[in-house]
């Protein structure tokens, strides 16, 4: 048996080695058009920041060393340059020599992954301006970052690779900008998650201009002026241009085969193409999510380097392990937050008209007593009835990895609210809590499939009505220091005493600062006859981020002291 890959990184060499593993006597013949194989692309950023030193450590096989260990014929800097399905062969070019040929297969894989969007702007390819996929890219970077004349930076795009390259950028003393189309950075969480994480970046100095496209490019004789579309000139002398990827299916739609409707190849659970012979992994092909049932692409090495491993099970043994499909669970640091997202976002779920309600608390990473603990958000969407987990998002300082992976693990698995309330983790004080914040976003999210709390949002204020009362919870210090709008203050252990201050038959929104003491107010009113109560989700200290990064002219409220 002839097994064909092209594309030898993240899906490619996944496939190859365990090909390897389950046939010792196939012939494996890799392509790979760049100089190097399976390398560590998700280290770019830090290799260009100087987080890590050794660029050789980016090398995790060499064409010799994957050649010497697995037997695969590794062709580097040959690209393939055409797909010939009748004759099942695929032509090839020599970069190096300029020589071309076919190379026959009996089966084929494609990972060609996907490639950096760069849109047709005026002054796109003038020099100093960069899209970052690969190690050519990382050293033509570099050497430019270290340029002595290199001083400000422009980033356009603030997803996961934008906001590496800006803090990694910013570490090596740039003067950074990043310009981000949407209204909030990391689209693929919802706004409240990144609104926390919008007032970390500007803290460290880093400029965002959100709400902002950018319309061309002019070459300076000191540098490159970016031209947006508010009219303003951003003087810059390198640009990082990460406004996102998309699949390369150059190959596949030269050879006719199938493309789905999110322009991914199409591939089958088998990880197999239209064509029986040809399979695909990778960020080159789409597949169902397992959440909204619609076609999505997933630009991740964790599934990428998982579908090689089921392509080429399939591949030798037949098509028996089926690939599931990505919850897109994805994290990033950024400065000293980290913030990660599983499933999928509130805002998608509105998109894709599936029902959901959404639960925020903050928690301590671990027990408060304990020194070191640092502060988490997680904020969790679920079906309301039945409680099944739909996405979980968590931002904070510590400890938001094993959250996240925890919450992955319940939704990949079809998991509900209850899971969480019920889920044993190891605790001693260094770590958690005796009630780990995975617990307590259960407790909150349970309460309200239970109606025992009800909720309302941060962008839910204009709905409050003169007949009605704003009730801040917490103490006279907190409320002296910052108020919402007209609200009255009896702080939560005077409650009970002073319910004569609020007059039956009223619709009673209730805040604290994260929204514990909120719900314990929410408690008392309920079980003493007030039938219309509500608890602001994630309390003043969720509500406070949300309201900074909303542009002042559509804040609908007023505030102190904000
Ligand atoms: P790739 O790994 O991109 O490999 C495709 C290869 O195919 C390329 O080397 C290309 O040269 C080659 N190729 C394409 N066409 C041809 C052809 N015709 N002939 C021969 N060769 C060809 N994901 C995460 O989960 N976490 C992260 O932190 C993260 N960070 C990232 C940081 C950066 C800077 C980048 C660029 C990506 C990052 N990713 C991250 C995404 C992750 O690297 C990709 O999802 C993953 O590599 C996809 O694997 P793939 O095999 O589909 O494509």
């Amino acid at each position: 048996m002839k097994y064909v890959i092209i594309g030898a990184v993240a899906g490619g060499a996944s496939t190859a080695a365990r090909l390897r593993r389950n046939d010792e006597h196939a012939e494996i013949v890799i392509f790979e058009k760049g100089e190097y194989i399976s390398y560590a692309n998700c280290g770019l950023p830090y290799y260009i920041g100087n987080v890590i030193t050794n660029r050789n450590a980016l090398f995790v096989q060499t064409a010799a060393s994957f050649n010497k260990r697995f037997n695969i014929d590794v062709r580097t800097l040959t690209e393939v340059t055409e797909i010939n399905r009748s004759s099942k062969t695929v032509t090839a070019r020599n970069q190096t020599t300029g020589e071309v040929y076919e190379e026959q297969y009996d089966k084929l894989v494609l990972s060609p992954g996907a490639e950096p969007v760069r849109p047709p702007l005026p002054g796109i390819s003038g020099k100093g301006i960069f899209t970052l996929r690969n190690v050519a890219d990382t050293d033509f970077i570099k050497s430019y970052v270290l340029k002595e004349e290199t001083k400000k930076a422009v980033v356009i795009g603030a997803g996961f690779i934008g906001l590496e390259m800006a803090e990694n950028l910013h570490s090596l003393g740039l003067d950074v900008t990043v310009i981000e189309m949407a209204p909030q950075v990391l689209t693929p969480v919802d706004f409240p998650i990144a609104a926390i994480l919008q007032q970390h970046i500007r803290s460290k100095g880093v400029h965002l201009e959100l709400n902002t496209s950018v319309t061309g490019f002019e070459q300076t004789e000191t540098g490159i002026q970016v031209v947006l579309s508010t009219g303003h000139v951003l003087d810059s002398d390198i640009v990082i241009l990460s406004i996102g990827v998309k699949p390369d299916t150059r190959l596949a739609t030269q050879a006719d085969l199938k493309i789905g409707a999110a322009k991914g190849i199409y591939v089958n659970e088998y990880l197999q193409t239209s064509d029986p012979d040809i399979y695909a992994v990778g960020d080159a092909i789409e597949f169902t999510n397992p959440i909204t049932g619609k076609p999505m692409i997933t630009y991740l090495a964790g599934p990428a380097n998982k579908q090689g491993r089921i392509c080429a099970d399939n591949l030798v043994f037949g098509n028996h392990h089926s690939y599931k499909g990505s919850i897109n669970t994805a994290i990033v640091k950024v400065f000293d937050m980290t913030v990660g997202t599983a499933g999928t976002s509130s805002r998608q779920l509105q998109l894709a008209n599936i029902s959901h309600q959404v639960s925020t608390i903050t928690s301590g990473s671990h027990a408060g007593y304990y020194p070191g603990s640092k502060q988490m958000t997680i904020q969790l969407a679920f079906t309301p009835g039945t409680g099944r987990l739909l996405s979980a998002q968590v931002v904070g300082y510590d400890g938001v990895d094993k959250r996240l992976d925890i919450l992955s693990s319940i939704i990949q698995h079809d998991g509900t609210i209850a899971e969480l309330t019920e889920f044993e983790h190891a605790y001693a004080p260094p770590f958690s809590s005796a009630k780990d914040p995975v617990n307590m976003a259960g407790f909150a999210a349970e309460n309200i499939l239970q109606k025992r709390s009800v909720l309302f949002y941060w962008n839910e204020f204009d709905k409050i009505t003169p007949q009605d009362v704003l009730l801040d919870v917490r103490t006279k210090n907190e409320y002296n220091a910052g108020r919402i709008m007209d609200a009255i203050n009896i702080p939560l252990d005077e409650l009970r005493s002073r319910l004569d201050e609020l007059p039956a038959g009223k619709t009673v929104y209730i805040y604290c600062l994260g929204g514990l003491r909120g719900y314990l107010a929410q408690r008392i009113l309920m079980q003493e006859g007030y039938s219309d109560t509500l608890n602001l989700s994630g309390g003043y200290q969720l509500w406070k981020p949300c309201m900074l990064e909303t542009p002042v002219k559509e804040r609908k409220i007023e505030y102190q002291n904000l």
